[in-house]
Formats: C-alpha cells, sequence, structure tokens
C-alpha cells in the first residue's frame, strides 16, 4: 500500500491500540504487537539493557516475533560476547544484517577505517552505510518494528510517543519499555539472571560502536557517551527517523 494511503488507516490502527498499550505490562504489550501483526513483527537489538529484556520476554513467552541485529562490524567485543550468551541462553534465532561489502569497500577504501571522527557528514555517511541500509533492508515489508527505547533517555524522546506511525519505514513503531526507569530495567535483568553486556557496569549506559561509544558520567545525560566529539543537535544515525523518505541524504532523527 502506498506510504499516502497507509498513513491514515495506520493512524487509525494506533488510536485503537493505544488505550490498550498504556495500561499493559511489557509482556502484554508484547502479545498485542504479536496478535496484531501476525508474522509481520521485527524486534531490532544491539544487546544493551533493555533490549536484553525485551528479547527475553519474546523468548521465554515463545512470542512469534522475528529478533534481528544490525552488525556494523564495529560493535564492542563485551557486545559481540553479549550476543553469544543470549544465543547460548535461549536457543533462539537471532538474524543479521551487515552493511552492503561494495559500499563499505569504497568508503574505507577512499576515506579509511576512522572518517567518522573527521566530519559530521562523513559520521553520517558511515552511520547510513553501516546502519541505516541495513536497517531499511531489515524492515521492508514489516509491519511493526519493536524497540528497546524508553522516554528517559534523552529529552528528544521525553516528548516521543510508544505507539507511532513511522513514515521512513512504512510501519508502526512500539516501545514496549517506554515508561520503564533504568533502576526498573536493572532490578529486572537481575531477577531473571537475564544476560547483560558488562560494558554497563563500566558506566556505559547506551551502547553503539566501540570508536563512538563511552561511558557517561554521573549526572550526564543518557546520550553523552555517544559521538561526544559533535554538536548535539548533530548526535543522531537515523535509525529512529519517523520522518517520510525524501530525495537526498536520508533524515536524521534517533540513534540507537
Ligand atoms: Fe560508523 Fe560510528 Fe556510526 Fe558505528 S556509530 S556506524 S562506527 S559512525
Amino acid at each position: 500500500m502506498p506510504v499516502a494511503d497507509a498513513a491514515p488507516a495506520a493512524h487509525a490502527l494506533l488510536d485503537r491500540l493505544r488505550p490498550h498499550l498504556v495500561a499493559a505490562s511489557a509482556l502484554e504489550r508484547l502479545r498485542l504487537v504479536a496478535e496484531t501483526f501476525p508474522g509481520q513483527a521485527v524486534f531490532s537489538t544491539s544487546f544493551g539493557l533493555e533490549d536484553q529484556i525485551i528479547s527475553h520476554l519474546i523468548f521465554v513467552h515463545d512470542l512469534p516475533i522475528e529478533v534481528f541485529t544490525l552488525d556494523t562490524g564495529r560493535n564492542f567485543q563485551e557486545t559481540y560476547a553479549t550476543w553469544n550468551k543470549t544465543l547460548i541462553r535461549y536457543q533462539q534465532p537471532i538474524a543479521v544484517y551487515v552493511p552492503q561489502r561494495e559500499a563499505l569497500e569504497n568508503l574505507l577504501l577512499h576515506k579509511g577505517p576512522n572518517s567518522f571522527y573527521e566530519s559530521v557528514d562523513n559520521r553520517k555517511e558511515c552511520c547510513h552505510i553501516r546502519k541505516v541500509e541495513p536497517l531499511n533492508r531489515a524492515l521492508a515489508g514489516r509491519g511493526a518494528w519493536v524497540t528497546g527505547i524508553r522516554a528517559e533517555q534523552s529529552q528528544n524522546r521525553q516528548t516521543m510517543d510508544p505507539l507511532e506511525w513511522d513514515a521512513a519505514h512504512n510501519l508502526v513503531k512500539i516501545h514496549p519499555l517506554f515508561d520503564w526507569t533504568w533502576e526498573q530495567a536493572l532490578a529486572f535483568v537481575q531477577q531473571e539472571g537475564i544476560p547483560v553486556n558488562p560494558l554497563h557496569q563500566q558506566g556505559f549506559v547506551s551502547i553503539g560502536c566501540a570508536p563512538c561509544t563511552r561511558a557517561i558520567r554521573p549526572g550526564e545525560d543518557f546520550r553523552a557517551g555517544r559521538w561526544w566529539w559533535e554538536d548535539l543537535s548533530a548526535k543522531e544515525c537515523g535509525l529512529h527517523t519517523t520522518a517520510a523518505p525524501h530525495d537526498g541524504p536520508d533524515p536524521v532523527v534517533e540513534p540507537v
């Protein structure tokens, strides 16, 4: 269905779902997504604390929501170890999307391995090749995208809807942990014995690629550890835009 035709129907669906989602638990929210979008719901994990909670709920309760990850090739070794522990613990498949070989080879040939430190444009180019394009492939033809976003993660996210129409990917986007606090998430992983990325214990809150993520200090914003050399307004990679597609570079809103 063309985006222009899909949006009004999608907004009606969001209005119908929202009251049920707001009052529900995270597990009930996931069940509702799976029932509403049979065979069409996916969850993207980067193996951070919130994502591990959602994977746990999907795997333990055998929910028909496909789990996938984006392997940028620049993740921390601790993230790969957490990925491996998750496979061992749950014995469930996690689909993987990697960058297009030719685009990545061209980037490395012409700009080298660390061009993202040189300019915002270079950084966005790297994010596009390693994250945004693979994500677009992962979401193509899907009906619902589950994410680990929480409202308290950044000021931008305080105003986000827990349920939204994602015009960029032509699907409904749902954040089942939207109203959880960091402390709540920590308590849940301890209670359930969920595998956790050890970097969280070293002050890393939001964990992305190794060259672009650092630990934050007490009191710093959750996003302060990502692309810390850039101005705040530029610190996005395009994964969580909900704007409609347009000509030219991809719209850029929220990072993962
Ligand atoms: Fe490249 Fe850094 Fe973006 Fe990862 S976070 S895709 S290394 S610029």
